[in-house]
């Protein structure tokens, strides 16, 4: 089968063949309809995750079940699933409580999952450990619901964390709109009553956050973006600034416009540095934090959301052989929603 590899540091993704893998007991094969394409495979195609070998890419992932291994019961061929992607070990508390993705006994070096350390869903097929990892989709096609799993999962449970200060009154300010970003804006408008800020450096990616639901959009390029966004947020500045991108830039602006007593979410893994600056970094009362993906059961909501029509993912599908070509366009920030590549036969 193809399958598109990480070979190794600061070297561009290869399309090789591989052959075709079989599930052991406990395993679920899964022949893949769509892998999104994530920023955070450019980190790790530029600075590495830690992990030496060679691994398949692709952490978002869908499809439909191809074979099981013996012991699996929960799953038969045919059926569509998404592929929950942080891998933990299952039964340690976080894990127990569906939180893989803050199992405490993974350990640096380890793979984080599929596709960041394992081999991932940019293939014709993808070996899952556990039926465990897998969600039903329901009516959903894995082409087009692949990114719910990160993109949509990742935004949720950060937005999640801050519901109880999105009333309607409150303004929610999104970051970069990505991936992520466009569902973050999407899902904040469907969770909560808040009024929504969409910023980004691309006029274009700011048109298509207006068209999901924001009430404000602002180029952040513009030296009167600050200004422009407390104009419209009040005294009260923003009760939540979710930070989809995570530069130094971005961080910057986020802990001007965050509010007292507010949520600071950095989920963009631009390296951007908050210095504590004597205690001055961001308002009294404001939490900031970084959270990490997303839990088993939060997927479940996310698919409930999207099957309901209430979020969708914007995505332009390419052939397993675009992908080295498809990292280019998102590195030089030409993807609009999220890129999905698509195995050639299920076109
Ligand atoms: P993306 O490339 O699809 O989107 C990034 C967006 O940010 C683009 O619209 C771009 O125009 C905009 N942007 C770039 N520089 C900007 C700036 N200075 N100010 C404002 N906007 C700017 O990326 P994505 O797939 O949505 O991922 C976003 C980030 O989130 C990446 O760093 C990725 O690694 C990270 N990520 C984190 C998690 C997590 O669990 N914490 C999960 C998935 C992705
Ligand atoms: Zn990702
Ligand atoms: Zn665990």
């Amino acid at each position: 089968m193809k399958a598109v590899r990480f070979v190794g540091v600061g070297k561009p993704a290869q399309v090789v063949e591989l052959p075709k893998p079989e599930p052991k007991a406990g395993e679920v094969l899964v022949k893949i309809g769509g892998a999104g394409v994530c920023h955070s495979d450019l980190h790790v195609l530029h600075d590495g995750i830690g992990i030496d070998h060679s691994f398949t890419l692709g952490h978002e992932n869908a499809g439909w079940v191809a074979g099981v291994g013996a012991g699996v019961r929960n799953w038969k061929d045919g059926d569509a699933v998404a592929i929950y992607g942080p891998w933990g070990c299952g039964y340690c508390h976080a894990c127990m409580q569906s939180f893989e993705n803050y199992c405490e006994n993974w350990k640096p070096g380890q793979a984080y999952g599929g596709g960041l350390g394992a081999d991932g869903g940019m293939a014709e097929y993808m070996l899952i450990p556990s039926e465990r990892l897998l969600v039903p989709l329901g009516k959903l096609k894995p082409q087009d619901a692949a990114p719910l799993s990160d993109a949509a999962l990742t935004p949720y449970h950060a937005i999640k964390r801050a519901l109880p200060l999105l009333t309607p009154d409150a303004t929610a300010v999104v970051l970069g709109v990505g991936g992520l970003g466009h569902m973050a804006v999407q899902l904040i408008k469907c969770l909560s009553g808040a009024r929504i800020v969409a910023g980004d450096v691309d006029d274009s990616k700011l048109e298509m956050a207006k068209k999901m639901g924001a009430d404000l959009v602002v180029n952040t390029k513009n030296e009167d973006a600050a200004e422009k966004i407390l104009k419209f947020t009040g005294s009260r500045k923003a009760a939540l600034v979710l930070d989809c991108v995570g530069v130094q830039p971005t961080v910057n602006l986020g802990s001007r416009i965050v509010g007292m007593n507010s949520h600071f979410t950095i989920v963009g893994l631009g390296g951007g540095k908050l210095t504590m600056d004597g205690g001055a970094a961001v308002p009294f009362g404001c939490m900031v934090s970084t959270p990490y993906w997303g839990s088993r059961a939060e997927l479940l909501e996310v698919l409930a959301l999207a099957e309901a029509g209430r979020i969708h993912a914007e995505v332009t599908h390419f052939k397993l052989d675009e992908t080295p070509e498809v990292y280019n366009k998102l590195h030089e920030g030409k993807i609009r929603g999220r890129a999905v590549i698509v195995p050639e036969a299920n076109l």
